[in-house]
């Protein structure tokens, strides 16, 4: 069986500076993508899949129509150079200005795992051979309530901060995560964890 190798985008992929986000990200995602499956050593056994909370149409910044289809083909351009296997998107807010994506439960928005689950269960993956890589402790959250075996977290000024709405029952502390500081210390922290899985 093969490993799922879950990837948050925003943070991860590109820099989360910019309102901009996925809007610029495609170059960058493009490289950071190719160096990471090149450093990760088996990377043929793991299944590469993107879940992302993508909030601009829920803002009101994009019509919604117009986001959903950038996204998707976002998604697909990086599927179709093999960079990808599949992905997730969720484009909810608990404070949605556009009424249609306002939802303070749904299942998608990390750090609730729906996205994974539902990835996980299309791609025929279990969730003890799998792990995720995010930027912020709502990703290592969603990981932790997928069951995944590896949380790895990209530490930065921010990676704790999160909203008030997206709180869950889960204790913090009680998470046991990797910390990496950059793409090439996640590889490390992937191929040391891949030896033993
Ligand atoms: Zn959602």
């Amino acid at each position: 069986m093969k490993k799922g190798l879950f990837l948050d985008v925003d943070g991860v992929l590109w820099p989360d500076v910019s309102l901009g986000g996925i809007l610029d990200g495609f170059n960058e995602a493009k490289e950071n993508l190719t160096q990471l499956k090149s450093s990760i050593f088996d990377s043929e056994n793991f299944v590469f899949l993107a879940v992302s909370n993508q909030t601009l149409a829920a803002r009101n910044l994009i019509p919604e129509q117009d986001f959903r289809d950038f996204v998707a083909a976002f998604f697909e351009s990086l599927v179709n150079l093999e960079l990808l296997d599949d992905y997730a998107t969720c484009f909810h807010h608990p404070k949605a200005l556009n009424e249609s994506l306002r939802s303070t439960n749904c299942s998608c928005r990390k750090p609730r795992p729906g996205m994974i689950n539902s990835l996980l269960e299309k791609n025929s993956l279990s969730s003890e051979k799998s792990l995720i890589v995010g930027d912020r402790i709502t990703d290592i959250i969603a990981g932790q309530l997928a069951g995944l075996s590896l949380k790895v977290l990209l530490s930065g000024p921010r990676s704790f901060e999160f909203n008030d709405s997206d709180r869950t029952e889960l204790e913090i502390t009680s998470i046991r995560l990797k910390p990496a500081s950059d793409l090439s210390d996640v590889a490390n922290v992937i191929n040391e964890w891949g030896f033993h899985n």
